[in-house]
């Protein structure tokens, strides 16, 4: 008897509306059109909430209502920016379960990992540009005996910011954290597939700002994504998602010659070195956890080791090991504590996977594990469940080039150092990237060789708010975390003071 109660209460979703409106100067406001969206649930297939549906007009008043804001936000101490992060990240530890389910609900990944890693990683994110911007002085010099230099660094104005659908909630604070610590104020619209957990935190901190310093405004990429991005009244566009979508991104900011920072696409290697084999079992635990890493959030991940690239001398016992690890990996439903893998974020991706399943296929490509849907029963035969797959094959497959933004990882062999850097530079794209050694000298110049913005040495997927996140090639440019992220958002005005 006690089972099936306990069994609700692991699966309990928070208590989501009818319907969602847009957060805009500190109100909810219906759509312009009157027209809201259904936002289906990953988990089962079925829609659970409703999402404004924005256009022109709606981002027209959010940008009111931070060019309203911006007058006296911009003008606000960094102390007072500081502690009113402080009080957000508060709130959110203080909610952490709650936001941690309604992610999960809306996104499809395992809320072991939504509890472990993406809710904790926001809550620091505020913590940390909280405590940045507050150390971050206008610098002075003397220019000369009777003259000095003084650099102050002012917010960049209202800033509009779009995101994708795989970490709604990190992508958001990963944005709006530093544009609001520099004194903008922010237009932000989250991905059309995962419109609801954003919503749900901004319930929470909409008595924190003063209105219109944050708004958001939710909808499709053509209808208010465009109008944000294109529109003159907006000073930056941050954006992150697919490469060809930052194309246009570009396109429309290039009309009002206003910069853009651009977190987009990867292809990301993951390099195992031959020294691996001398290392103790522990470090190859180690090894086999970094390869098993494309399966972390379902592979929706940008910077997804989606390439393994195995020496020769090591393939077999490394992937053996690999391979098993992969095969435990239980795909189940995303609220569930032993779920190690939740659903794809959305019918459209979980057939873009499926596509690429049949694509590796026809290529020749050799399917060593996974391959096709993990059918599940008890309700959610509906959802969005693919098994973790690892193709065999070379790197001129299109597997092995073409993002598939989903738990499939394929393998090929090198045979020596340099063949291993060509092989992991051989992508468009230059995101992350992984390297597996027991060798100091690797450790200190391969990463140097590998195009990539952030290579992790015998580690993979830490993203700390202290470090610089971004890409090289077709990743995209600008950072995101670091304290640098700051000037992103703000502007130099240097001013020369004779007395
Ligand atoms: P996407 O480009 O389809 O959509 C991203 C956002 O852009 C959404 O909010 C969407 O509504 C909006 N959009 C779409 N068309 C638009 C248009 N014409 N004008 C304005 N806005 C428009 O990307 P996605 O499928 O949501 O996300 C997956 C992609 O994001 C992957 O390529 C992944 O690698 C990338 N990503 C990159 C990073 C990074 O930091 N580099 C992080 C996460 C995801």
């Amino acid at each position: 008897v006690a089972m099936p109660q306990q069994e609700s209460a692991v699966l309990e979703r928070p208590q989501f509306k009818e319907k969602y409106d847009h957060f805009i100067g500190g109100k909810w406001v219906a759509p312009a059109s009157g027209e809201y969206f259904e936002n289906v649930s990953p988990i089962d297939g079925k829609p659970f909430t409703k999402a404004a549906r924005g256009n022109k007009e709606d981002i027209d008043k959010a940008l009111d209502a931070a060019h309203k804001a911006f007058k006296s936000w911009s003008k606000t101490s960094a102390a007072t920016r500081s502690k009113l992060l402080l009080d957000i990240a508060d709130i959110m530890e203080k909610n952490a379960e709650m936001l941690a389910r309604a992610e999960t609900v809306d996104n499809g990944k395992a809320i072991r990992e939504t509890r472990a890693a993406d809710i904790p990683l926001c809550i620091d994110h505020f913590r940390y540009f909280a405590g940045v911007i507050r150390a971050d002085e206008s610098t002075m010099s003397e220019h000369d005996e009777f003259t000095i230099s003084i650099n102050l660094q002012e917010p960049i104005g209202v800033v509009g910011q779009i995101i994708p659908w795989n970490f709604p909630l990190l992508m958001a604070t990963w944005k709006m954290a530093p544009a609001l610590a520099a004194g903008c104020c922010v237009v932000m619209k989250p991905a059309e597939q995962t419109p609801t957990s954003i919503m749900l935190l901004m319930e929470l901190i909409q008595d924190i700002l003063p209105e219109g310093v944050l708004n958001v405004v939710t909808g499709f990429g053509p209808e208010a994504g465009k109008p944000l991005a294109s529109s003159p009244r907006v000073a930056k566009v941050a954006f992150t998602g697919e490469t060809t979508t930052g194309r246009l991104i570009m396109q429309y900011a290039s009309e009002n010659l206003i910069p853009v920072t651009m977190e987009l696409g990867g292809k990301s290697p993951n390099v195992f070195m031959p020294s691996i084999a001398d290392a103790d079992d522990e470090f190859f635990d180690k090894c086999v956890e970094g390869a098993v890493m494309f399966a972390l959030n379902q592979g929706e991940v940008c910077t997804c080791p989606s390439r393994m690239l195995v020496h020769e001398s090591i393939f077999d016992r490394l992937m053996e090991r690999v391979i098993q690890r992969t095969k435990d990996i239980k795909v189940g439903h995303p609220l569930a504590e032993d779920t190690m893998m939740g659903a794809q974020a959305s019918n459209d991706q979980f057939e873009k996977i499926l596509s690429y399943m049949d694509i590796g296929k026809q290529e020749g490509a050799e399917v060593l594990c996974g391959g096709s849907v993990a059918s599940l029963n008890s309700g959610l035969e509906n959802g969005y469940y693919i098994q973790p797959t690892i193709f065999k094959g070379n790197n001129k497959m299109r597997v092995f080039q073409e993002e598939i933004f989903g738990p499939v990882s394929s393998v090929t062999t090198f045979k020596t150092q340099e063949e291993a850097i060509e092989l992991a530079n051989d992508t468009l794209y230059g995101l992350g990237a992984g390297l597996w050694t027991r060798d100091a000298h690797e450790i200190y110049q391969m990463p140097r060789a590998i195009q990539a913005g952030r290579v992790w040495v015998n580690c993979y997927h830490h993203y700390p708010a202290h470090a610089p996140f971004g890409g090289y090639k077709k990743s995209g440019f600008g950072r995101e975390t670091h304290k640098m992220m700051l000037n992103h958002y703000r502007q130099t005005k240097n001013m020369l003071i004779s007395y």
